[in-house]
């Protein structure tokens, strides 16, 4: 029933509101949910001590003859138990629940060099692994074995993109690079070095979805143009943040990286699984 719904065979069906015989295919698939995080953390000058809901999440571009990931979540009990990520599993126990095997997924997209986006790559033994050459340049000298771990780059992460070198599936490319087509990477704000936002037209009624990742962390970065909290140049998140609603063709399909209310928002195609549209 699930391969029903999402295998490439249904994307001539033309439900009311539907992705009709659109090109691509856009799924949020959450694979945990922290469930008190500082606001602080999220919104930029946020003085409320609250604690909110904070979704981990990966998504999942589906065409005629591609399956491509978008981040890659990350595989880790330690940090899992950090987070307190509550329901934790890891994005390939999300895509058998769509009948993916990792194997099958042909592009692995990566958005920035995050534990929690780039920190599972290697069980997609097939696919092409997708990442902007500055930001790989950048994280590569970011961490060593004596400092494994810095500002959110894992060396373990890196030490994995090595690995898909070797398998000559690593492609390092620059600013504005098309992973297919209508498939956009962009720059985004001051997340990480060189943080992309996606742009995807879908051929099909729903437009042109963007995937923000982490140049929004949640819907109100988007609806009130606040940067995260945690960028290090918010000029420059506010002029992502609006281009991403110029190139979206509704506001709500900005996707931000960390909002549970996108698995609220959209319908449910499977656990954890929303199609976007
Ligand atoms: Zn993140």
């Amino acid at each position: 029933m699930l391969l029903m719904l999402v295998g490439p065979g249904n994307l001539a069906c033309s439900d009311k509101g539907g992705p009709g015989n659109a090109e691509w295919r856009v799924f949020a698939i959450e694979y945990g949910r922290s469930p008190r995080i500082g606001r602080s953390m999220l919104i930029l000058g946020d003085k409320t001590k609250k604690k909110v809901p904070f979704a981990w999440e990966a998504w999942l571009v589906l065409g005629k003859n591609r399956k491509i990931l978008v981040d890659t979540g990350f595989k880790d009990d330690e940090l899992a138990r950090h987070w307190d990520v509550r329901d934790y599993r890891t994005v390939p126990s999300g895509l058998a629940e769509l009948g993916i095997k990792p194997g099958q997924i042909t592009d692995v997209v990566l958005s920035h060099a995050h534990w929690d986006h780039i920190g599972n790559v290697l069980p997609y033994t097939h696919a092409r692994v997708w990442m902007q050459k500055r930001e790989f340049e950048w994280a590569s000298k970011l961490v060593s074995k004596e400092r494994p771990s810095r500002w959110g780059v894992r060396l373990v992460d890196i030490r994995a993109l090595g690995v898909v070198r070797s398998r000559g599936l690593l492609h390092l490319v620059g600013k504005g690079a098309a992973v297919a087509h209508g498939i956009i990477f962009h720059d985004g704000g001051g997340h990480t070095k060189c943080v992309q936002w996606l742009e995807i037209r879908t051929g099909g009624p729903v437009g042109t979805v963007v995937l923000a990742s982490d140049n929004a962390y949640v819907y109100e970065n988007i609806k009130r143009l606040i940067p995260t909290g945690s960028t290090s140049k918010p000029d420059l998140d506010r002029l992502a943040l609006k281009e991403m609603l110029k190139v979206a063709s509704r506001p709500d399909l900005v996707i931000p990286g960390h909002d549970p209310g996108t698995f609220k928002h959209f319908p449910r195609v499977a656990k954890g699984i929303v199609e976007i549209r």
